[in-house]
């Protein structure tokens, strides 16, 4: 299931010091928040989320109230908990999973033309429909 604004969500994400060439792998962190916001960012098809953060655990956990951005897949990555919004619409059309760019080849089938997840159309709707 897609994670949508309104929903709230926990994940677990891997928690780097330094600056960001030199990044050190310190540990890792959960984060339980609702999620504002979600768009695909025009040039890369990237999927991104703002989450509002309510609470948080581990290495440096953020403050409550905190918003912040994630990329879609690592979000889904470290998910642990998805809590849909009671109010949010069952019947929607599925999201479309990014920009599908010619460049990119689909790292299922081989086609050309995929979106962010590396995947192309036809791939991207099986995987939705669980036949990955
Ligand atoms: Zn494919």
């Amino acid at each position: 299931m897609e994670v949508r604004p309104g929903d709230r969500i926990k994940w677990k994400e891997p928690v780097f010091r330094g600056t960001y060439r030199r990044a050190q792998f310190v540990g890792e962190r959960t984060v339980t928040g609702v999620v504002t916001n979600h768009w695909y960012e025009m040039e890369t098809g990237y999927h991104w989320f703002t989450i509002q953060v309510q609470a948080s655990e581990g290495v440096d956990p953020l403050p409550a109230g905190k918003k912040i951005r994630r990329r879609g897949k690592n979000v889904y990555f470290g998910l642990l908990e998805h809590e849909l919004d009671p109010s949010r619409e069952r019947e929607a059309p599925p999201p479309p999973g990014g920009k599908f760019l010619p460049q990119r080849t689909c790292t299922r089938c081989g086609a050309a033309g995929a979106n962010a997840e590396r995947l192309c159309k036809v791939c991207w709707e099986a995987v939705k429909r669980g036949e990955a």
